[in-house]
């Protein structure tokens, strides 16, 4: 089964969305895996959104770079 997991930018407040599969969520949130051992495929940012889903704290990829730039 699919499963869309969204992040709300704390900067922009835009929602960033990542699909993956029901059964990998259950995996991450009742075995208390690391995102890096259930996913290992997906790229950082698309492990951003899945930390994000969970912690509530994110930032998107757009604002992650200009904030970078303005240093
Ligand atoms: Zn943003």
């Amino acid at each position: 089964m699919k499963a869309r997991l969204s992040a709300t930018c704390m900067t922009c407040n835009e929602a960033r969305y990542v699909n993956v599969t029901a059964n990998d969520v259950t995996h991450y949130l009742k075995d208390d895996k690391l995102v890096q051992d259930v996913w290992p495929d997906l790229n950082a940012w698309d492990r951003d959104i899945i930390i994000g889903f969970r912690t509530g704290v994110f930032q998107c990829q757009d604002c992650w770079t200009k904030e970078g730039d303005e240093e």
